[in-house]
């Protein structure tokens, strides 16, 4: 109930209990040990000790939606967009993703308010909001992901995706590029 979620928070917040929060676990990585990979946080390794090819599966999956990596009792680590993030109230999926895209939204928000207040009246004119991705960056791309959708395979309405968003300030750079279908891209970039 993704729609619903900012007026039970607000519907919470009125009446004094705590709403679900949800943090950004600060320098949270994945990383090899032996053959086993772990989640840590700043070096300190978290659990729980997956195989490789688990993880290549787990990879992906978080591309689409966040997928809890650690639970603890109602406390859990997810895994959304090569970001972890904590939470402890026992969470759907469909809630953490509204919090995540909630806090982006903030995000944009500032940067947003901070760029027009830094570009002055220039921002009334209109800057172009995408940037044309050169040939070479598309073929770069293309032949990295071979040609196929990074979260599920597809090599069909492929498209290019900026993984940090172009309105965000990410560069269309092989580095920021990747292959997603159109599916794949319509459910990135869904908002609630
Ligand atoms: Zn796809």
């Amino acid at each position: 109930m993704v729609g619903d979620l900012g007026g039970a928070l607000r519907a919470v917040r009125r009446r004094g209990y705590t709403a679900p929060m949800l943090r950004e676990v600060p320098h949270g990585e994945l990383v090899r040990r032996g053959r086993r990979w772990y989640v840590a946080r700043g070096g300190e390794l978290l659990g729980p000790g997956w195989s490789t090819r688990r993880v290549r599966v787990l990879r992906r999956a978080q591309l689409i939606e966040p997928v809890a990596v650690i639970g603890d009792g109602r406390r859990r680590i997810w895994l959304f967009e090569d970001r972890f993030y904590a939470e402890g109230d026992a969470l759907e999926p469909g809630d953490v993703l509204a919090l995540i895209r909630e806090r982006e939204r903030r995000a944009r928000r500032r940067l947003d308010g901070a760029r027009a207040a830094l570009a002055g009246e220039r921002t009334a004119a209109g800057a172009p909001r995408r940037e044309r991705i050169s040939a070479d960056v598309r073929r770069a791309v293309f032949e990295r992901d071979s040609g196929r959708c990074v979260a599920c395979g597809s090599d069909f309405d492929i498209q290019y995706d900026h993984v940090i968003p172009f309105s965000l300030g990410g560069a269309s750079s092989a580095e920021n590029l990747q292959v997603l279908c159109a599916t794949c891209n319509r459910r990135k970039g869904a908002t609630p």
